[in-house]
């Protein structure tokens, strides 16, 4: 009986794909599947949903052309919402000993398809996906039983095991962190002349595609209008070079630095084209090193982006699959305050906010630190509750796969999972006003902590230390701002609780 591959929409590695190492055409078939809940289970952006469908079917004519028989189902050829019921009603009528996949980034998903293959009396073997340099079982025993799991050791850990940015078994230019070269504001002058971001011409396919997403999901946030993103592996590779070319030698300096109007910066716009696997880590990596070695960026930029490829993503992906579903659940601080309704449109009168949520449903991205200091800090000190967060994260972004967005929202952002950071990422906003524009358009004033004008980062931030002091009180990295929660009066405290809650009640008027 002939084999089913199973590849799933984030699985679309190049040639020779990993899945398909003992494929025999003679007797196996490759299975692909679109599903609307893919796109609904949380309420995705249309760019998200056109994204993953355009690069599905250009994988698929990809596999065609090299005579690859494959059954392809789109959202149109089958009446099943859930994956995994389409995959149960082809099981009926294709059946099968065997369906084989590489694990998938999603464990509800995986659980589903787990439950459909078993009902159908298929086994399922899922193989380790190749695309990571740190395998879950490479990961799950440098973890071991350690109570805290740091990023930097685990980055050092993958730099010498990997040979990446090594002399001589120390780390190239005598140090792991150039930070203090890094993460500059722009100053009032602003950033100087930037380099476009790449724009990808969309072909009859990716028309199509488009066309339908709007006619199937046309209640959905977020717009299609400006869809550029790469969808194929040649644009992917192309993305790579670009960035490479024109952004790497500034993407360190400018990595943390904001400013209104401005979505994409230095930023690589890479994260995409990485989780559907278009391109590899391993590629990416060797790409930016290469450019150090060849004198066409500085080691200070080079490390910075390779931290994030071979520390921060690799890391939340070991955090997710150690953690859950404890991670997908957490509420350390027992948050429970809805989120308001200009998440999703973007509709206040915060700057920072309304730009960072504006670029989002316009392009289905917003960099790291907009998600982290902005969306991810206000959630966080406003008390939104986590899950709802996550939630909007998973459905807004491009580049959303539950394996990296969970730990970064619920571990990283809003500190709800306390596994993976030794402190919140809180900040009020006098931290947002050092490294954007935003506030000098604002209504606000990030100085000001109570009143009609007082900084609703402000107000929450000084609340959250004030609400969570004894929690604090025993960890050293909190000692400063708790020092001046110290030196308020008991008036002032019960000022800024007071005007917090007040706030906490209309948060929709912010
Ligand atoms: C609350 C929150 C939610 C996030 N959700 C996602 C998500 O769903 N998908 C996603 O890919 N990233 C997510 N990130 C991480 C990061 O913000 C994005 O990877 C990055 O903004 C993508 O833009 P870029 O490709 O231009 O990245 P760059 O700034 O150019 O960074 C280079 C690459 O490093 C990797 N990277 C950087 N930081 C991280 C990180 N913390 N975790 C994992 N990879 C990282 C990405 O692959 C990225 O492409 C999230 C961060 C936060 C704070
Ligand atoms: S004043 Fe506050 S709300 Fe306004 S842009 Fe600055 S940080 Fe954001």
């Amino acid at each position: 009986m002939r084999r089913h591959f199973l590849i799933l929409g984030d699985q679309l590695h190049p040639d020779p794909h990993p899945l398909l190492v003992d494929f025999n055409p003679a007797h196996d078939h490759l299975l692909m599947i679109e599903a609307a809940d893919e796109a609904q289970h949380v309420w995705s952006h249309r760019a998200r949903i056109a994204l993953f469908l355009s690069a599905m079917r250009h994988r698929a004519d990809g596999f065609r052309q090299l005579g690859l028989p494959i059954d392809y189902l789109t959202l149109g050829s089958h009446p099943h919402a859930r994956l995994a019921d389409a995959l149960s009603a082809h099981l009926a009528t294709h059946p099968t000993s065997v369906v084989v996949m590489l694990e998938a980034g999603d464990l509800r998903l995986q659980d589903a398809l787990r439950q459909a293959c078993d009902a159908a009396g298929s086994a399922l073997l899922v193989r380790p996906d190749p695309h990571f340099l740190c395998s879950l079982d490479d990961f799950m025993r440098w973890a071991g039983d350690k109570p805290g799991l740091r990023m930097e050791f685990f980055y050092r850990w993958q730099r010498q095991r990997h040979n990446i940015l090594m002399a001589d078994g120390e780390p190239v230019g005598g140090q792991w962190n150039f930070d203090a070269d890094n993460r500059q504001p722009f100053g009032r002058q602003g950033p100087p002349p930037r380099p476009q971001a790449p724009r990808f011409a969309r072909d009859a396919l990716t028309q199509a595609v488009i066309d339908e997403v709007r006619a199937r999901f046309p209640d959905h946030p977020g717009s299609l209008d400006d869809f550029a993103w790469p969808v194929t592996l040649a644009e992917a590779e192309a993305a790579l070079a670009d960035f490479i070319r024109h952004r790497l030698p500034d993407f360190g300096r400018w990595q943390d630095a904001m400013w209104a109007g401005e979505p994409f910066l230095w930023h690589s716009l890479l994260s995409a084209a990485l989780n559907l696997k278009l391109i590899s880590p391993r590629q990416v990596i060797d790409a930016a090193v290469q450019a150090w070695q060849d004198g066409k960026a500085p080691l200070p930029a080079v490390e910075g982006f390779v931290r994030q490829i071979l520390g921060w993503r690799e890391f939340v992906r070991g955090i997710y699959f150690r953690h859950m579903p404890a991670l997908a659940e957490s509420n350390q601080y027992a948050h429970h305050t809805p989120l308001p309704d200009w998440y999703w449109t973007g509709k206040t009168q915060a700057r920072c906010l309304a730009d960072s949520i504006g670029q989002t449903l316009l392009h289905g991205y917003a960099h790291h630190i907009q998600r982290l200091m902005i969306t991810g800090n206000f959630a966080l000190i406003a008390g939104l509750e986590p899950r709802a967060v996550a939630d909007w994260y998973l459905a807004v972004y491009v580049d959303a796969v539950a394996w990296v967005e969970e730990p970064n929202t619920l571990g990283m952002a809003l500190n709800a999972w306390p596994g993976m950071t030794s402190k919140p990422y809180c900040a009020s906003g006098a931290y947002i006003k050092r490294m954007s524009n935003y506030c000098s358009g604002c209504r606000y004033r990030p100085e000001q902590r109570t009143g009609a004008s007082a900084c609703p980062f402000t107000t929450f931030y000084w609340d959250f230390l004030i609400r969570h002091q004894p929690r604090f009180a025993s960890n050293p990295r909190m000692a400063l701002p708790l020092k001046h929660v110290a030196r308020m009066s008991e008036a002032e405290r019960s000022a800024i609780t007071d005007y917090a809650e007040k706030l906490r009640q209309n948060l929709e008027a912010i």
